[in-house]
């Protein structure tokens, strides 16, 4: 699930960019490859070692000294520097890399689509995780990596709108694997059938039904939520996507807890799987900006509105 939905947001740059050319130049072939059936995953790197949350709402990006730079050279640039956590990193043929231009500050943040094959860029090491142990987070080394000019996606010094833009496309989709990651398992169900106490199976003790009820109103109601959402996503703003990823997502971290508590011992064993889920759900609160950023994210939105309310106009 991470590694396809790392690959649309590595793309997504592209798809936004708004050029018709970066599309057919550098899409099309990614896509005739898959279906040659070799895949070609396109990771997204913004993280720095020393900047997460920075590069992602900006609030430290104006103290932030830049982690990935970019030199013009002829025809091109050359990038140097350290990004980390990227999903999929160590498979991925190309990447959308996000770096600042040489002597300048974060605000000159441009999008570079790099060759992971280019002389100079290497997966340093991949991060041995809590969840999602399927898609390797890595860190990656760049060391004077050329990329042509006609691969800055979106303009020189756009990356930030090209960043914010992109995030507010993938957020949704977070929430709904925060949906997705509970649902389709009945196994709390399943199991307090299964399991006894004082003789009889869990099911049958009325505050077990009443735990289960809430879990099953929760999940739907993380799944309208996400719907909702969904339908306003073509509006140019932070808001939907933002409250989306970070509300849900906590539910669904909430129902997987809910599930532990019902099943006491059992939940912690391997064999029911609830252990992967817990540690699964609990990276989409921290990754495409932690639950935190994506709440100021929100309130970034408002922030036309919450002033107006000051002034006593009302929103
Ligand atoms: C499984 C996984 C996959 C990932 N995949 C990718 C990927 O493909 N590409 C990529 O670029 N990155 C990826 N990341 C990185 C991810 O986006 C960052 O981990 C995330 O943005 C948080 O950054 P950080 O870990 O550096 O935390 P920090 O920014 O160091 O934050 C630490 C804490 O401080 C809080 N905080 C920070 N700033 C503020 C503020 N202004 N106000 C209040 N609180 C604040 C945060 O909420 C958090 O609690 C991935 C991460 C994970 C876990």
């Amino acid at each position: 699930m991470l590694l396809l939905s790392a690959h649309h947001l590595g793309a997504m740059p592209l798809i936004l960019s708004g050029r018709a050319g970066n599309i057919l130049r550098h899409l099309a072939p990614v896509y005739r490859s898959c279906e040659r059936g070799e895949p070609h995953l396109i990771a997204f790197a913004i993280t720095e070692p020393a900047a997460g949350s920075d590069v992602e709402d900006g609030h430290g990006a104006e103290v932030y000294r830049p982690g990935v730079v970019a030199t013009p050279t002829d025809g091109g640039y050359l990038l140097n520097g350290r990004k980390c956590f990227i999903s999929g990193g160590d498979l991925a043929k190309t990447a959308t890399v996000f770096a600042a231009l040489q002597g300048e500050g974060m605000d000159s943040w441009t999008c570079f689509y790099v060759d992971c094959g280019a002389p100079g860029y290497k997966v340093a090491r991949t991060e041995l995780k809590m969840g999602m142990r399927a898609s390797g987070a890595a860190e990656i080394e760049l060391t004077n990596v050329f990329v042509p000019s006609d691969r800055v996606i979106g303009g020189l010094r756009n990356g930030w709108a090209m960043n914010r833009a992109t995030l507010n496309a993938s957020r949704i989709p977070v929430a709904a694997q925060g949906v997705g990651l509970p649902r389709p398992r009945p196994r709390p169900q399943w199991v307090s059938r299964r399991y006894k106490v004082g003789g009889k199976a869990l099911i049958h003790y009325q505050d077990v039904q009443l735990h289960l009820a809430t879990m099953v109103a929760e999940t739907r109601a993380m799944r309208s939520l996400v719907w909702q959402e969904a339908k306003a996503a073509w509006q140019p703003r932070q808001l939907h996507a933002s409250l989306c990823k970070f509300h849900v997502t906590d539910r669904a971290q909430r129902v997987c807890e809910m599930a532990m508590d019902l099943l006491a011992d059992h939940g912690g064993k391997h064999e029911d799987q609830l252990d992967k889920i817990f540690r699964d759900v609990r990276l989409t609160l921290i990754f495409e900006g932690t639950n935190q950023i994506n709440r100021l994210s929100l309130i970034e939105d408002w922030q036309a509105q919450l002033l107006e309310f000051n002034h006593g106009v009302g929103v």
